[in-house]
């Protein structure tokens, strides 16, 4: 018998586009011999709209984003489990395919936990770790990962007493320096500063995204990535390094530009391969991840490793380091789909 997916794509997030690719590309790939798959279609202001069951791919982003149902109300989240003859759909998986906050952060996890059904990747506490660019190092330190040091401030903090702020970073970290909102992704509202002018527009820009902001010391370093996946023995795929043509990896480069090269695997020495897989299931574990995680680390000239961060929902289009490692590690973009349901309803099933 085929399999009900509920697909959750879109969401009320800086993502939103991002979301739109994948799930097209989802799509595209899913075996509909296996699956009927269900689109919903989260707007950017975060109304929830179901629509027509999915026989066969669909071809352009615009398809996936159906128009509002004058019945459903302004927000109506429980339609989407509603098929068109007002019946419940019983659901085998929902796949949140949701990008950065109100979607890859634990909130939609925690609404599927609430509903009771079983759904892809990263339950409520992983997500919301990750999601948590602070919360997420303080883990990694309590596991011994080495990481750049940084520091971390409110809002309220930041209006108080920029200077005071501006002095502890000059104090406790070395020029350049990186400003993050804490709770974020794809590079959105993120700068380099390299004094304190452009220090202060970095955290006034980073500002605009979150009231929590993390100043990071850089490092001129090499990016490489590994893909996790599985859940209480988690595999690690081949690396694979970015290079971007910019200074950083920022959304441009991530998103609209076609300059960023994916080198995989990765030239990296065994030794530093086998400190990477380690420390990728150690914060694979320590945020008590699920599904899947990108672990994504910086290794300098040395050769010294450090965790930049964890992805609980990494960028998914075929052409995304994630699926592309695990097609290198032998596992195709549509197994690599059967393989993130199976997991999903092993860990629903564990809880019943
Ligand atoms: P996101 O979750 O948005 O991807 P990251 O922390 O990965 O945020 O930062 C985005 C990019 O910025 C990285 O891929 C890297 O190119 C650059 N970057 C971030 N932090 C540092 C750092 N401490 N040193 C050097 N480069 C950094
Ligand atoms: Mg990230
Ligand atoms: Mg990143």
């Amino acid at each position: 018998m085929k399999k009900t997916i509920g697909l959750l794509y879109g969401g009320k997030s800086a993502e939103h586009e991002v979301s739109l690719s994948t799930a097209l590309a989802v799509i595209k790939a899913i075996k509909f011999e296996k699956y009927e798959v269900h689109p919903i279609y989260i707007t950017l202001d975060g109304q929830w709209r179901k629509g027509p069951q999915l026989t066969e791919p669909l071809e352009s982003v615009e398809q996936l984003q159906f128009d509002g149902d004058q019945d459903s109300g302004a927000n109506n989240i429980t339609k989407f489990i509603i098929n068109e003859n007002g019946e419940q759909i019983k659901f085998d998986v929902v796949f949140p395919l949701l990008h950065g906050t109100n979607g890859e952060d634990g909130t939609v996890q925690g609404l599927l936990e609430v509903l009771n059904l079983p759904y892809v990747g990263n339950g409520v506490l992983a997500s919301a770790a990750g999601m948590d660019k602070v919360v997420m190092k303080q883990l990694f330190e309590i596991a011994g990962l080495n990481q750049v040091p940084y520091i971390h401030f409110l809002r309220n903090e930041w209006v108080k007493d920029q200077t005071a702020i501006i002095d502890i970073c000059e104090e406790k970290l070395v020029w350049p320096m990186f400003v993050k909102p804490a709770n974020l992704g794809s590079s959105v509202g993120i700068s380099k500063a390299t004094n304190r002018e452009e220090l202060t527009k970095a955290i006034q820009f980073a500002l605009k995204y979150d009231r929590k902001i993390i100043v990071e010391q850089g490092v001129k370093a090499r990016e490489i990535e590994t893909a996790v996946l599985g859940y209480y023995e988690p595999k690690v795929s081949v690396a694979g390094e970015i290079k971007p043509n910019t200074e950083f990896y920022d959304y441009e480069s991530k998103y609209k530009d076609n300059s960023t090269s994916l080198i995989i695997p990765a030239e990296i020495s065994d030794s530093v391969y086998t400190t990477m897989k380690d420390m990728a299931v150690r914060a694979f574990k320590i945020l008590d991840c699920s599904g899947l995680v990108r672990a994504d680390f910086f290794v300098t000239d040395e050769d010294e490793v450090l965790i930049n961060e964890i992805n609980t929902m990494p960028g998914f289009t075929p052409v995304s380091m994630y699926p592309l490692l695990w097609q290198k590690t032998g596992l195709s973009y549509p197994d690599l789909i059967d393989t993130l349901i199976e997991l999903a309803i092993e860990r629903f099933e564990e809880k019943q």
